[in-house]
């Protein structure tokens, strides 16, 4: 196989090898279900604490106020659904952002079909929602206020704190979906006044298929996965034991390392920016300047096609994404950069490259030799 520069860890992470030398041993040797009686599975049971016990030592949680589940995905739809149906005699009333990840739109959709009404609020232009707008936005009737902590396209930090603020003085519950955010910067659940929030196993160097939902003590929750009594009756199916303990790895060698990965993410991105400026200087940088993930870059080139882009640095080996999500075989352009009102014709010419902590300096110098030369070519074609 040939070696890859993968500039694309918002879409997944490689999986960190002390997560996976975590995992193992919950396969063959302790495959125990953990909710049986002998002793053997009580230690898959610890394991599953453990973990329990690292995911909520990340987010400044209590241990009792997370749940595991499927992933990013899963976790959204449980929060969307449980407040919806749990409060429709309450209101049907939900309040989002128009940036948000699918994982929350498409729940919305159903529910604006099943009779609720959901209002998406806009944001400026480098991806921000309006405080002022949040409010005016806010009815007797709303129930839920879903926004995200940052922006997987654009990177762009919501002013989480804010909104948090404001929820609590209205009493209305607040979810964030996070998943991106975990990991990456410090996210203190305390101090920002949610009540659930959620986070994805695959994007912080852990597992697929794995991820958990912080419910705040005392919050009400319905189950969206029903059966047996696993995670206090709020998430039935018996555990998956070794996915959850690499979630808690994970979030261990986050907790421990965080800063430390930042420090050089946040140089080799600047670098990649810098150099991209140097060398295409019409290129337009997307987000919030500050307020943005330190790994993201997402980037508009005037006369060029990002597909087309795509496929000539994936034949250099460079993993990365377009301002597009391919449905069906046709690039759809992005609901996040027309938020932002970028013509469409930037739009296809837009690049997402997003770094992580296996990314080298030596994979920036590559791909700045090689990536202006693809788009001199695409220009001139
Ligand atoms: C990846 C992602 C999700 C989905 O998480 P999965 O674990 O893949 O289901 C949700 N929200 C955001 C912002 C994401 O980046």
């Amino acid at each position: 196989m040939n070696k890859i520069y993968y500039f694309d860890n918002n879409a997944t992470t490689q999986m960190d090898k002390r997560v996976l030398e975590a995992m193992e041993p919950y396969f063959i040797d302790k495959f125990e279900n953990p909710s049986s009686i002998y002793k053997s599975a009580q230690q898959c049971r610890g394991a599953v604490e453990t973990a329990r016990e690292q995911v909520a030592k990340l987010l400044n949680a209590d241990p009792s106020e997370i749940i595991f589940t499927s992933g990013g995905t899963e976790s959204n739809n449980a929060v969307i659904k449980s407040v919806a149906f749990s409060f429709k005699d309450k209101g049907k009333h939900i309040i989002t952002t128009q940036i948000e990840h699918h994982a929350v739109l498409n729940p919305c959709k159903y529910l604006e079909l099943q009779g609720f009404d959901v209002t998406y609020l806009p944001v400026d232009k480098y991806g921000i929602i309006d405080i002022a707008d949040l409010k005016k936005s806010i009815r007797k009737d709303t129930i839920l206020i879903t926004i995200m902590y940052a922006n997987n396209e654009i990177g762009t930090i919501e002013p989480i704190e804010e909104i948090g603020k404001i929820t609590q003085e209205y009493e209305i519950y607040f979810h964030t979906d996070a998943v991106q955010a975990v990991g990456k910067i410090p996210v203190n659940v305390k101090k920002l006044g949610i009540n659930f929030l959620s986070l994805s196993g695959h994007k912080l160097y852990g597992p697929k298929g794995i991820g958990a939902l912080y419910i705040k003590e005392g919050t009400r929750f319905l189950p969206l996965i029903q059966g047996g009594h696993q995670e206090k009756h709020k998430r039935a199916g018996t555990e998956n034991v070794p996915g959850i303990v690499g979630l808690g790895k994970a979030c261990e060698i986050a907790q421990n390392e965080m800063q430390e990965e930042r420090t050089k993410i946040e140089y080799l991105c600047q670098k990649l920016a810098n150099g991209l400026k140097d060398k295409i200087p019409d290129i337009k940088f997307n987000g919030h300047p500050e307020k943005r993930l330190y790994n993201t870059l997402n980037v508009s080139i005037p006369g060029i096609n990002s597909q087309d882009a795509l496929i000539m640095l994936d034949e250099k080996g460079f993993c990365a994404s377009s301002g597009s999500a391919c449905s069906a075989g046709i690039p759809e352009p992005s609901h996040v950069l027309k938020a932002l009102n970028i013509p469409e014709k930037l739009i296809s010419g837009t690049l997402r490259f997003s770094l992580g902590k296996f990314n080298t300096e030596e994979e920036i110098d590559l791909f700045l030799e090689i990536f202006p030369k693809i788009v001199k070519k695409l220009k001139s074609s």
